[in-house]
């Protein structure tokens, strides 16, 4: 288990918030619900760069939704140098 869990904002939270099954309607709601409770989390840094390292692509983590972190990603591969 990652250290910086121990000290995580959702610990006493549903899981289930943080996967919301669809971006819109209530999911939608349901997101923001997450990233509210992510606003306050100490560890918020330590999950999303665990969450980008390792790829996540459903949920909230970090803060940040799956298409806010595939946006990220495709940023830091277009700021990579070329070889
Ligand atoms: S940033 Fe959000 S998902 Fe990550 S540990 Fe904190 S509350 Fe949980």
């Amino acid at each position: 288990m990652k250290w910086w869990r121990q000290h995580a904002a959702c610990a006493e939270e549903d899981p289930e918030l943080f996967f919301p099954v669809s971006s819109l309607g209530p999911g939608a709601t349901q997101t923001q619900r997450a990233k509210q409770v992510c606003a306050g989390c100490p560890v918020r840094t330590e999950c999303l760069h665990w969450a980008l390292e390792t790829r996540q692509q459903a949920g909230v983590w970090g803060g940040t939704d799956e298409k806010e972190r595939a946006a990220m990603l495709r940023r830091l591969k277009s700021l990579r140098p070329v070889p």
